[in-house]
């Protein structure tokens, strides 16, 4: 079928004014007068109306009255301005409109699933008809910003010198850090490729092969049980650079999301990054991914209650537990609110919250009886703007488990009483995390970061609880938008944070043998970080999830609802890999 295309419909403007074009695209919409046919045709670039009508093509009037939602088709026709009470101020071409001399139907469109103007489309039937929703405006939009995010991306660190090099996707199945997806060898039977969960060990050793400054706009696979906002499969922007310390990785991120922010929005950002140590970050907000748009910090207030009474905050004192509380000055809660927030503290895992407030001059609390006359007074030891109006918000426990819970709590009183700027983008480092931390149930030690994280300095003589990281997270608005560290180089200290994490020496070899190695072999210092790409562009285009800003994305059960992914496979193809299914699968 024979069609022009000489102009974008969104682009039509003054200049084309009594010239013939042709342009291509969808129906977007339809009204038909009879003798006079209306047609907005929509493409990516915006809408542009048509007019058809017997005096300027009978024909192609005559064809018009076939017209339905979606069709594709490619017209001619002469650009007027409209009259003055028929400009639709609402788009860039709403002055003009096209007379039709020609129409050619490129393709028909039956009846869609779902309407593309239509809010609160099902989420599977979107997925479903992902390239019908994609048609929408929004959506549009955000790949394009996507799209924009990336260039930049690539220009800043091109000009900084990154050489973009590409990974593997087929590698090795190590076991350090998330779960991963296993693709069975055909050729090797029995054995197993892993699909990356990011390319940590790749990076390195391109450090290693003399690359010095690397990135990649990677994907990475992670199959863990999948929460709301997780795919199994996500891209971030991975690098890595030798001969550098923490302060040039992260001053080179702030540069790109400057120059990035510059780029998008025409807005610079302000640099540097405030940092806070992990330490700081858990002490004042509960989290190490802190939401700094607002203040609230939480307080540790354990001396009020030294010689507390009360069972509870006893034995937590007793075992060397702390006490914290949130304060929220100015506001009346109502008792039901008071109690919806113990409810919510427990579905944190709290053993219990416990609220405290001034009203009419007077504490009132579950735990009243249990304090001294003088409460209040000792409270403004701790809380000095404490007064009429005033609650605190009390959880005790490990100190760990509590700040966390309280960190959890700040957010949700900052929500409901609105108290989270909603136009910012704040930037923060945490920076200074633990180099190990301990899980209570497998009774092992594992990496807060991963393996190959530089100790700092003076961990030889440290407990492992004690030994912190070179390691450093940039969050925007209370979201972890990524990570890095400083690596270990060596390969002496890298068997010693082995042998913490409990690999013995056959294991070492089994799993990071090449690494070993390659730390002997001449490997420079070298650091890096990547960042989330969907969650920046999640945060900078204000959606409601990852999902709205990945073109193709799996369902939050993991689920391709287009394609229909994953399948079962033929028992026969399964036999070419040297794999038989447990029969329970089979039937
Ligand atoms: N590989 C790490 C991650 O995916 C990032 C890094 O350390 O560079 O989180």
């Amino acid at each position: 079928m024979q069609f022009k295309r000489t102009i974008s419909c969104g682009l039509v403007d003054s200049t084309l004014v009594n010239k013939t074009i042709d342009l291509c695209g969808w129906v977007h919409r339809r009204r038909d007068h009879g003798g006079l046919i209306f047609i907005d045709l929509r493409d990516r670039s915006g809408i542009m109306q048509l007019v058809f009508n017997d005096a300027f093509s009978k024909v192609a009037h005559e064809d018009a009255h076939k017209l339905r939602s979606e069709y594709v088709i490619c017209v001619s026709g002469t650009v007027v301005e409209r009259s003055a009470q028929t400009v639709n101020n609402e788009i860039p071409t709403g002055k003009y409109e096209l007379q039709v001399t020609a129409l050619t139907i490129l393709n028909k469109a039956k009846n869609l699933p779902f309407m593309l103007e239509e809010d609160n489309v099902d989420e599977e039937l979107r997925l479903k008809y992902r390239y019908l929703d994609l048609r929408r405006p929004e959506m549009l939009h955000r790949l394009q910003l996507r799209n924009n995010v990336f260039f930049a991306m690539r220009e800043f660190l091109q000009k900084q010198g990154f050489y973009e090099v590409e990974t593997p996707l087929l590698t090795k199945n190590t076991g350090e850090g998330a779960r991963e997806f296993l693709v069975p060898s055909r050729v090797n039977q029995g054995s197993f490729y892993a699909l990356p969960q990011s390319p940590q060990l790749y990076k390195q050793l391109l450090m290693a092969g003399g690359i010095e400054r690397y990135f990649q706009i990677a994907r990475c696979f992670r199959d863990e049980d999948l929460r709301a906002d997780r795919q199994p499969e996500f891209t971030q922007l991975d690098l890595e650079m030798s001969f550098i310390n923490e302060k040039d990785i992260q001053t080179i991120i702030e540069n790109l999301l400057n120059h990035v922010w510059k780029m998008v929005f025409g807005k610079e950002l302000t640099l540097p990054f405030p940092r806070i140590t992990w330490d700081q970050a858990l002490a004042d907000y509960g989290s190490d991914k802190p939401d700094l748009r607002f203040d609230l910090k939480i307080k540790d207030c354990t001396s009020l209650f030294a010689n507390t009474e009360l069972k509870f905050l006893k034995s937590v004192l007793s075992n060397n537990g702390k006490i914290g509380a949130v304060h929220i000055e100015k506001h009346a809660f109502s008792r039901s609110e008071l109690e919806g927030y113990v409810a919510k503290a427990q579905q944190m895992g709290a053993q219990g919250l416990v609220w405290l407030r001034l009203k009419d001059g007077v504490v009132e609390s579950p735990i009243a009886k249990f304090l001294p006359t003088d409460f209040v007074e000792q409270i403004k030891t701790v809380f000095p703007t404490f007064a009429e109006d005033s609650t605190l918000f009390i959880v005790a426990g490990d100190y760990q488990d509590a700040w966390t819970i309280l960190g959890r709590l700040r957010l949700q009183l900052a929500h409901d009483l609105n108290m989270i700027p909603q136009d910012e983008f704040n930037f923060s480092w945490v920076t200074d995390f633990p180099l190990f931390a301990f899980d209570k149930e497998t009774k092992k030690w594992h990496s807060v970061n991963h393996p190959f994280t530089s100790p700092q300095d003076g961990w030889q003589t440290q407990d492992n609880s004690q030994m912190k990281a070179r390691a450093y997270d940039v969050i925007l608005n209370g979201v972890e938008l990524g990570g890095g560290s400083i690596r270990i180089y060596n390969s002496e200290i890298q068997d010693k944070v082995f042998q913490i994490l409990g690999l013995n020496k056959q294991e070492m070899q089994d799993q990071f043998g090449f690494l070993l190695e390659a730390q002997d072999l001449g490997f420079p210092p070298h650091g890096g970080i990547a960042l989330g790409l969907d969650r920046l562009v999640m945060l900078m285009s204000n959606a409601s999830s990852i999902r709205e800003v990945i073109a193709f994305p799996k369902t939050a059960r993991g689920h391709d609802p287009m394609m229909d992914a994953p399948t079962q496979v033929n028992p026969l193809k399964l036999r070419d890999y040297g794999l038989k299914l447990n029969e329970k699968l089979t039937k």
